[in-house]
């Protein structure tokens, strides 16, 4: 298949773009919480890796995890090498540098028929960030994270070598490292995934009004067995005997024969105008956003046939929706509880959540599948919750709240989202796992070069002297 090549630019513009130093400016993770740091770009990713300082794609980690580390507040940003380097429609394989988006996947493959295998809830998300976070999507309960759709991957090590690693074969350690690894065992260069071929870029979707939490647990399990994609969305002011109610979403890709014959028109999208002030995110103003969002589907359930874009990515149709939150910024929290702690876990997270006056614009809640090999891979076989929290006060007080109740259900909190985990409870959380993790690291990157504010919050990481 005709795949248009981008050609990379001629030597001498390279040389005057390579590593492209931007003065100090203010680096922070879509959450808007950010400390001053230099981000160094080049189409060259062999080039760019030299010397090991963190990775960096196109920032939407909510948290720290994409922030360069106090002593060495440089990150190498990855966006500028977005070539894909071949796609064999007969496999389905596509090799791409780090810095393509799924974004820019989608624009050019869903045409001819082609989706990742896994998207998360945006498509601007490099390759790079989506092995690195082992991100996953609304399928999780049937094709698990993206990397377990990842064959192969190109490396820069901390010690300065290229490396290739696959998941069975060569450096497969250094492979489950790096998915779900959080940048921290080098510059992952270029990505081998298998796409996934889709008969229509339509989705048939089905919404659902849901009562409370309960029966919210009970229906994403039952659905699971009939659609690949559900995701619920959660008023999470609700209380009483309405605690958890929501709305319930699955999809699954239309038949050729259902869908519409004409390509869908990309979706136009409008930019945020400006930061809100903090009482703009008001209790009151989140429960009159929340209710009319749950009175709006009057009906209890609704069939129909929608725009890709709206199905995965409701939120990007809004550029910078972040701004919303002010100077201040605000955090994800989201954690998974095994389905081993019973429905009443998650009951237990949204009633704590209320009890402290935590309000919420934005609760997602989804199935998750088994985990894969990733080390320190978010996913487990449960119910995942997401909260948007506005930084207040209280967050840090709030963030320990949920994490203890968290803990005590044998929960772990998603790294990738995360700014305000203490140590102590991350390592709680991890302890079957980290030994493994750290291990790798002392194999990897025994002086500690790559580094990032996440890892000096939770590994204790400090530069080797
Ligand atoms: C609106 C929204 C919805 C989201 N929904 C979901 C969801 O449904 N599911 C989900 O799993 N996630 C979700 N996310 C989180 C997002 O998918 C991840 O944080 C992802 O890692 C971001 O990719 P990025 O390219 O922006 O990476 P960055 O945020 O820039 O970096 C993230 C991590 O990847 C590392 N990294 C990036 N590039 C490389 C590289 N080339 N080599 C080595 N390490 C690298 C960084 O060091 C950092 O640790 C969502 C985020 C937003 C803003």
């Amino acid at each position: 298949m005709e795949i248009p090549w981008k050609p990379r630019r001629n030597l001498d513009q390279l040389e005057a773009m390579a590593h492209v130093p931007r003065s100090m400016q203010t680096i922070a993770g879509w959450g808007r919480i950010g400390t001053p740091g230099t981000e160094i770009l080049s189409e060259d990713l062999e080039r760019l890796s030299v010397g090991a300082v963190l990775s960096r794609g196109l920032g939407r980690s909510y948290g720290d995890s994409a922030i360069p580390p106090s002593d060495a507040p440089t990150v190498a940003t990855t966006t500028l090498a977005d070539r894909i380097l071949g796609f064999d429609p007969e496999s389905a394989v596509l090799r791409a540098e780090a810095g393509v988006s799924i974004e820019q996947l989608n624009r050019r493959l869903l045409r001819k028929g082609f989706f990742v295998p896994v998207t998360p809830g945006t498509q601007f998300v490099t390759m790079g960030g989506a092995v690195a976070a082992d991100v996953h999507g609304k399928n999780h309960h049937v094709d698990g994270c993206f990397g377990s759709h990842v064959l192969r991957l190109k490396l820069r090590v901390p010690d300065g070598r290229l490396v290739e690693a696959t998941p069975d074969g060569e450096h497969s350690d250094l492979f489950w490292a790096n998915v779900g690894g959080m940048g921290l065992f080098g510059h992952i260069l270029e990505v081998d995934v298998k796409m996934k071929a889709v008969p229509s870029p339509w989705i048939a979707q089905q919404t659902e009004r849901v009562d409370d939490i309960d029966q919210y647990i009970d229906l994403l399990k039952e659905r699971a067995a009939e659609f690949p994609f559900t995701v619920g969305w959660i008023d999470c002011l609700s209380t009483g005997k309405n605690l958890g109610r929501g709305t319930l979403i699955a999809g699954k890709w239309a038949s050729a024969e259902e869908a519409p014959r004409r390509f869908p028109e990309p979706k136009r999208r409008i930019t945020f105008p400006m930061e809100l002030p903090s009482w703009a995110l008001s209790r009151p103003t989140v429960q009159a956003f929340n209710t009319l969002n749950y009175w709006r589907h009057l009906p209890r359930k609704m069939n129909g046939l929608v725009h890709w874009e709206t199905f995965f990515y409701p939120l990007d149709m809004i550029r910078e929706w972040n701004r919303m939150y002010g100077k201040r910024g605000f955090t994800q929290y989201q954690c998974v509880l095994p389905d081993a702690a019973g429905r009443g876990a998650a009951r237990r997270v949204l009633e704590l959540l209320s009890r402290r006056g935590g309000a919420s614009f934005l609760c997602v809640i989804k199935d998750c599948g088994e985990a894969n090999r990733g080390l320190l891979s978010f996913p487990m076989k449960g119910i995942s919750i997401a909260l948007d929290i506005a930084v207040r006060d209280d967050t840090q007080a709030l963030i320990d709240a949920l994490n203890e109740q968290v803990l005590s259900d044998g929960g772990r909190i998603y790294l990738a989202k995360d700014q305000f985990t203490r140590p102590e409870h991350f390592r709680e959380m991890e302890k079957a796992r980290l030994g493994r993790f750290l291990e790798a690291r002392d194999r990897w990157d025994p002086q500690r070069k790559v580094r990032s504010r996440q890892s000096e919050r939770l590994f204790g990481d400090r530069a080797a002297t």
